[in-house]
């Protein structure tokens, strides 16, 4: 059993321009990291990929770590503290932010939501722009949108919710994009590309972490939800995304994917064995049985299901791991 943590933002919070935005202290990062020396051995992207062709075996407690989206973050925070300890970790950021510098809307949200003074005048912004898109299209009441949709979930507030799934998927897609932007303009930055350049790692960083031995994979091009695509495009976005690996110098041959949004279906999977894909992670909770039929299905645990402390006791996860 091999246990892969995912992890997204990490950085200095307190310290940084966007305190609120919901990522993982560097200092929590730092004594997660003591907890995991403790109890695991690390393995690298390779040594996984060897288990699986059944050519090695992973030690009893492997542990392997994942960094989703490309942000400037894995960089400058994740690497030196791998480095420092012989950890090699496993980077998935999207093509289109490496090297188009794209902001995706996902991250604009996280943003807006965390630079915004507060959330009741980013919903007032927000319902007064769906009105006057409203006057050119025909969308549901700011009435039927709040009964819907405004609703606690997880740790947010009902409000934030409902600016969350407005601008995820509750609105069409052109007016939620124009929407994002406009609100990203207004509370955040007007210079989208200059604020990429800071948000995710350029190809020149990603190729010098591959170089000291860390595996960077595909994540996608613009980080869809691939099974809304149709095969076709979903073909399309993963091929544009190996871009990515030829500029930082990665192989294509066994190149490793990991699911934007842990969303994907059979012809996701079907493209992604054409392609030679040789592993691919899921968001599905859980630890990683290391057999060939479960390559393209890896599960993973997120950073918040593991202690942030350094001296904690083994939690539940990781006494199934010791337990054998
Ligand atoms: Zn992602």
């Amino acid at each position: 059993m091999l246990t892969i943590v995912m992890y997204h933002y990490v950085r200095p919070l307190a310290q940084s321009a966007y305190p609120r935005i919901k990522g993982l202290d560097t200092a929590l990062f730092d004594a997660q990291l003591d907890y995991l020396a403790h109890y695991y051995e690390p393995v690298t992207m390779e040594d996984v990929l060897g288990a699986l062709k059944g050519e090695t075996e992973l030690p009893e407690r492997a542990i392997m770590l994942s960094f989703d989206d490309g942000y400037r973050d894995h960089y400058e925070e994740v690497f030196p503290r791998l480095e420092k300890r012989g950890f090699k970790g496993a980077f998935y950021p999207p093509a289109a932010t490496a090297l188009d510098r794209e902001i995706l809307d996902v991250n604009k949200v996280h943003f807006i939501l965390a630079a915004a003074p507060d959330t009741g005048m980013l919903r007032q912004t927000l319902d007064a722009w769906i009105e006057e898109e409203a006057e050119r299209t025909a969308l549901p009441s700011l009435t039927a949108l709040s009964a819907e949709y405004e609703k606690p979930f997880g740790y947010d507030d009902a409000e934030t919710i409902y600016i969350k799934r407005l601008l995820q998927h509750a609105l069409p897609e052109e007016i939620r994009s124009r929407l994002t932007d406009r609100l990203f303009a207004k509370f955040v930055s007007a210079d989208e590309k200059d604020f990429a350049e800071s948000l995710y790692c350029n190809a020149a960083e990603l190729s010098e972490m591959r170089e000291a031995g860390h595996h960077i994979g595909s994540h996608g091009d613009r980080h869809y939800w691939l099974s809304r695509l149709t095969p076709e495009d979903q073909r399309r976005d993963i091929e544009n995304s190996m871009r990515l690996l030829d500029v930082i110098g990665a192989s294509r041959k066994d190149f490793t994917f990991c699911y934007p949004y842990g969303d994907y279906n059979e012809a996701t999977e079907a493209v992604l064995k054409e392609l030679g894909c040789a592993a691919a992670l899921t968001t599905k909770v859980g630890l990683a049985e290391i057999t060939p039929e479960n390559a393209l299905r890896l599960p993973r645990l997120d950073t918040n299901h593991l202690p942030k402390e350094s001296g904690a006791p083994a939690n539940e996860w990781t006494q199934r791991v010791l337990g054998k």
